[in-house]
């Protein structure tokens, strides 16, 4: 399997080239030069399998320069129950006769990324070793993407991780979930300011090409193909329990933000998994329901994307999108540069004439949700099953509600716990939901932050002091 940019301009690449980089060098993203195609007897022998075998046979399919035996051993050493709160790893749960959730919430920081985020982890220690070289991951976070990535690469060898966060500005438990973390390799810098102060200043300084490669810095953003494929793991492993047999189709809901989670299932269906259709929900930052409404994309700014009660999906430039357009360009990297030339010139560009293909060819339909969609759902949710959902998949379960269909199971993705979201959950039922037992010690363990002013210089020096310079 060799990797091609979706701008046609990267001559066809290895896995782990593509793993420890950002953006192809013709500003595409990498993809598959062509999709395994998965039958139904292949699906049938899968079925037997736990997760982390599932995934050994999922990921060899797309990792070909790493041997067979290796990726299992990162598998192993990724899905099992001492990282994820379930034997199952992903465990399915009804929430009544049409809706299925799909339990993505399991791994360390209670929310889907960790899915992903955690093979990358293991996956970077053990490309970096092989190459005798080090990263180190810069980044800035709101809450939730910083604490995943801090999670998956703690105490991992090679990698250090200088995560941004807004000083004063993050939850109770989001400051216990990362600051709690007493690995060397970890440094939460705590910044006074917001979390676009943040971004701004690991820009600048990913920017500075010269520094950048002198103190080894890189990334693990959402644009990265490890994590998506490692996502395409799990539709596999929710059709495989929510079916029978291979002739059965289902339905997935996914929220969705930045498309990464979505493409996944694009990529799964592509593969020829029987998902009858996936249902893209977003909340009040509806860009991409716009998109498969009406075939016009158009990215918003930050002063037009709004702060929502599902804050995880408040993104209007959905960053792994230009994937799906590939393939619906049939792959053509010429078109798809051209249309990103056009969105640079004008704001937009305007596929609607490929509108009659979106749902019969790609399965796709969409929906979006506010945040009174959320409580009302969170509340009628609880009400029915007991069952408490984050506001995130309450944007999932609500869109979902609206695209059943007679005779197909829908599933809708579990994105993250309630935890995390305690306010909302408050304002919707009544109750905040409890602490799992297994964090019951969390928000009394000392916390390790370095507090900074929002100044590059600052953060500078404080790279150059805890990284050993690249001088050759
Ligand atoms: C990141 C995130 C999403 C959006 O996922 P994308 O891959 O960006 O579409 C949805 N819900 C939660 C809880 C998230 O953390």
């Amino acid at each position: 399997m060799k990797y091609v940019s979706t701008r046609g301009g990267l001559t066809p690449t290895e896995f782990s080239d593509i793993l420890l980089e950002g953006l192809a060098p013709d500003g595409g993203l990498s993809m598959p030069s062509i999709l395994p195609r998965i039958d139904s007897a292949t699906l049938e022998v899968w079925r037997r399998l736990s997760y982390a075998e599932l995934a050994t046979e999922i990921l060899s399919l797309f990792i070909s320069d790493i041997p067979k035996s290796d990726i299992r051993a990162l598998c192993e050493k990724t899905y099992n129950s001492a990282n994820f709160n379930s034997e199952e790893i992903v465990p399915l749960k009804k929430i009544n006769d049409k809706i299925t959730l799909v339990g993505l919430s399991e791994g360390p920081t209670l929310a889907f990324k960790d899915m992903a985020m955690q093979f990358l982890g293991n996956i970077f220690e053990y490309v970096l070793a092989k190459r005798n070289t080090s990263l180190n991951i810069l980044g800035a976070t709101s809450g939730d993407t910083g604490s995943a990535a801090e999670y998956a690469l703690r105490g991992k060898k090679g990698v250090q991780v200088f995560m941004l966060s807004p000083y004063g500005r993050m939850s109770d438990f989001q400051r216990a979930q990362m600051f709690s973390l007493a690995d060397q390799n970890i440094h939460n810098l705590s910044v006074k300011g917001v979390f676009d102060d943040c971004q701004d200043i690991v820009k600048a300084l990913a920017n500075d090409l010269a520094f950048k490669e002198k103190y080894h810095l890189g990334a693990v953003n959402s644009i990265n193909f490890a994590r998506i494929v490692a996502q395409v793991v799990y539709y596999f492993w929710a059709w495989l329990r929510a079916t029978k047999d291979g002739a059965q189709r289902i339905s997935i809901t996914v929220p969705t933000g930045n498309f990464g989670n979505i493409l996944a299932g694009h990529i799964a269906r592509q593969m020829g998994l029987p998902i009858k259709r996936l249902v893209l929900a977003t909340n009040e930052n509806n860009v991409l329901e716009e998109f498969f409404r009406t075939g016009i994309y158009r990215p918003r700014g930050a002063e037009q994307t709004y702060k929502t009660s599902s804050p995880s999906m408040d993104i209007s430039k959905a960053s792994n999108f230009e994937r799906f357009v590939y393939d619906l360009m049939h792959q053509d990297g010429a078109k798809v540069k051209a249309l990103w030339d056009e969105l640079a010139d004008k704001g937009y560009f305007d596929l609607s004439e490929e509108k009659h293909r979106f749902e019969p060819e790609f399965g796709f339909l969409s929906g979006t949700s506010n945040h009174q969609d959320r409580l009302n759902t969170i509340k009628a949710v609880y009400e029915e099953s007991g069952i408490i959902i984050d506001p995130h998949t309450a944007d999932g379960v609500k869109v979902a509600l609206e695209n059943l269909h007679e005779g197909v199971p829908m599933l809708v993705l579990e994105t993250a716990l309630p935890l995390k979201f305690a306010d909302t959950i408050k304002e919707a039922i009544g109750v905040e939901p409890a602490l799992p037992e297994h964090l019951s010690e969390l928000m009394e363990l000392p916390q390790h932050l370095t507090v900074m002013d929002n100044d590059v210089a600052q953060v500078r020096a404080y790279l150059q002091v805890h990284i050993q310079a690249d001088d050759k």
